[in-house]
This record gives structure tokens, C-alpha cells and sequence, in this order.
């Protein structure tokens, strides 16, 4: 069931031998190897406990390994472009700022002409839906829209990688469904490398080429599925499609 570990063709990402124990003594990540392809999108699925966000922290560089190695090997297209960006499931924004000015903040520190910073949160913004939205205030804004604005901020420095963190776990069913769908229509356009953690295995199955599912006590993949489903993906017709069930059931049984 499981290949490990993964050898994809041109990796953006190497996971080799990751293990994670923290100083309680609990191994929250134990020996779990993959290569993620570039522009491949990864969802990792599992339940509450099982590593993901450790896993996730650690790719991001936010955490240190206990041993084994993480390593991002796609690089940025300019020099002043950071080779991964992060979305959190909390939204990120700064509630004193405009939508505009908590896009561009990541974006400014990387010392990027003024012109080009606005040229391209105009853009961002344009391609989420939320161009309108420019000088609104966060508490001005519903879930979605924020969780819009916090996606925009992860794209808009136009990383090669994009790591996300439970993203839409926050919102409700309709909203979710629909975010799903325009995440997915903008990693086509941008064919960045996604890994993207999430409770919702529908989704995963909806996004995703690869789905590692990971198991708890200690964390490791416990299986590692290819979605091999037609794109464009719709997020809300896919669900007819049989081979989509099929999928589902799949990872739920390897869940239960
Ligand atoms: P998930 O994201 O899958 O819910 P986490 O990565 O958050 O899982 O946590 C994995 C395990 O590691 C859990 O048992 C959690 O309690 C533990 N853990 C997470 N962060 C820390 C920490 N900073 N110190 C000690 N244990 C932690």
C-alpha cells in the first residue's frame, strides 16, 4: 500500500527519514519518508494527534527534526521570492490593517519595488475574489472573505511551494466547498507545489494528486494514495463521480 519512499520525478520537496519527539518524550513523527514532485499537490489527512501540524511546522522550518532530514528544492523564480509561503487555519491578518496593506505586508519586507507590490496584491486579489475589498478591514469581512484575504497573502510572494495548514477549517460547509473549488482552479493556473493539511478527506480526494494518510501513536504515513482523477476538478459535480467514492471510502476505511 505504502511506497516509501516516494521517488517523484523532478521533487520540490524531500522528507527523508523525519522523525519528530518533543521534550515530553512523545513521538509525534516517527521515521516517515516522501518526495513531493513539482506542482504536485499533496493532502495530508489523519486524525486529531497525528503529527500533521508538527509535520507541517518542521517542512516549514518553524520546528526543528529530532532526526532525518526536510529539505525544499524547488527554487524561486527571483531572487527576492522566498521558496515557500504558509497559510494557517487561524486568518492571519492583522486587524488594523486594510485587506491590501496584510496582503502586501509579506510581500514589502522582501524588498520589492513599490509598484511591483501593488501591481501584484491588485492581481491577487482580482484572482480570489476580493477586489472590491481593498480598503475593507478584517472585521469588515465575513470567514470566507477572510480566509480569501489570508490565501491571498500566501500567494502573492509567489513562492514555488505553498504550504497550508487546515485552511478552510474554520468555516462552514458552503463556503468551504466553494474555497475548495477556487483554491484548486488557482493552484492550476500557478502550478505550485501544495501541502495541504486537512481534516476533510473529501476535499483532499477533490484537490489532491497524492493523499498521505497518516496514522497516530506514533505519526507515520500509513498509506500514501494517487488521486487519478480528470482535471479541471469541480468541487461540487466530482462528488457524482464513482471514482471519487471510491477514493473516499478508501481513505475512511484506512482511517477507521
Ligand atoms: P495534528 O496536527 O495531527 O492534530 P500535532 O502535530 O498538532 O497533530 O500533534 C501531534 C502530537 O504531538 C500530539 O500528541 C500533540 O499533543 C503533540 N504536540 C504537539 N505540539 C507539541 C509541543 N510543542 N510539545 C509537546 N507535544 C506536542
Amino acid at each position: 500500500m505504502i511506497d516509501a519512499p516516494e521517488r517523484a520525478a523532478r521533487p520540490a520537496i524531500r522528507i527523508d527519514h523525519l522523525t519528530k519527539r518533543y521534550d515530553s518524550g512523545l513521538l509525534a513523527i516517527d521515521d516517515v519518508s516522501l518526495e513531493v514532485a513539482a506542482g504536485e499537490f499533496l493532502a495530508v489527512v489523519g486524525p486529531s494527534g497525528c503529527g500533521k501540524s508538527t509535520l507541517m511546522r518542521i517542512l516549514a522550518g518553524l520546528e526543528s527534526a529530532t532526526s532525518g532530514t526536510t529539505e525544499i528544492l524547488a527554487a524561486p523564480a527571483a531572487k527576492n521570492v522566498l521558496p515557500a509561503a504558509t497559510v494557517f487555519q487561524e486568518y492571519s491578518l492583522f486587524p488594523w490593517m486594510r485587506v491590501a496593506e496584510n496582503v502586501a505586508f509579506g510581500f514589502e519586507s522582501l524588498d520589492v519595488p513599490k509598484d511591483e507590490v501593488k501591481a501584484r496584491v491588485d492581481e491577487i486579489l482580482k484572482l480570489v475574489g476580493l477586489e472590491k475589498f481593498h480598503n475593507a478591514y478584517p472585521h469588515e469581512l465575513s470567514g470566507g472573505m477572510k480566509q480569501r484575504a489570508a490565501v491571498a497573502r500566501g500567494f502573492v510572494v509567489d513562492a514555488p511551494v505553498m504550504f497550508m495548514d487546515e485552511p478552510f477549517g474554520a468555516l462552514d460547509e458552503q463556503t468551504r466547498v466553494n474555497l475548495v473549488g477556487e483554491l484548486g482552479a488557482l493552484w492550476e493556473r500557478t502550478k505550485k507545489t501544495v501541502v495541504f493539511i486537512t481534516h476533510g478527506i473529501e476535499e483532499a480526494v477533490t484537490l489532491a494528486d497524492r493523499v498521505v494518510v497518516m496514522s497516530k501513536n506514533p505519526g507515520t504515513f500509513k498509506a500514501v494514495i494517487t488521486i487519478d482523477l480528470p482535471r479541471p476538478r469541480d468541487a461540487i459535480k466530482i462528488r457524482a463521480d464513482k471514482a471519487f467514492g471510491e477514493y473516499v471510502v478508501q481513505i475512511w476505511d484506512l482511517l477507521r
